[in-house]
């Protein structure tokens, strides 16, 4: 399987390359989707690219999705024929390369801090979590993919410090 090329060098291959924008279309809508939601759970990361290994010998091009760097792990794209269907995949490879990255799950269900996963739930490419132990705390989907932005932060009760008082 693809998957392990950049998990380990193999000398024999090509140089990876970047993917320009326009060479697979389904895929840069689903990339612009999840960095959408790279951005507003880890700010500080840059978004994630496209990176290619040219044919070689025995195997056809191969499309990861990648680290600014070209840092990548586990994240080889099987082709798709939706957009739905290159959310899924998409958000699939971004989860391998920056899970092993950010030595986290990403990303996280804050209500339960579990990583979702992606997946299609009726039709909507979602972000998955497999819910609380407890029972009544069931699986659910937190966002569709690429509307983590658009959830509400979780409520922390505002703290009133004492001290700051009267320094108005
Ligand atoms: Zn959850």
């Amino acid at each position: 399987m693809c998957d392990d090329v950049l998990m380990f060098a193999f000398p024999g291959l090509p140089e990876p390359r970047l993917v320009l924008a326009g060479e697979y279309p389904l895929w840069d809508e689903a990339l612009a989707a999840v960095n959408r939601d790279l951005a507003v759970t880890v700010p500080e990361q840059r978004p994630l690219r496209l990176i290619a290994y040219p044919e070689s010998e025995d195997l056809d091009e191969h499309v990861h999705v990648a680290l600014s760097t070209g840092e990548a792990h586990d994240s080889c794209l099987i082709p798709a024929e939706s957009v739905a269907e290159a959310l899924v995949a998409v958000a699939d490879a971004a989860q391998g390369t920056l899970t092993e990255h950010l030595w986290r799950a990403w990303p996280l269900c804050t209500l339960h801090d579990l990583g979702l996963h992606p997946r299609e739930v009726d039709g909507r490419p979602s972000w998955w979590c497999a819910g609380g132990s407890r029972r009544g705390d069931p699986a659910h989907v937190r966002a569709a993919i690429g509307e983590l932005g658009t959830l509400q932060r979780p409520v922390r009760p505002h703290r009133k410090r004492p001290e700051n008082r009267g320094l108005r």
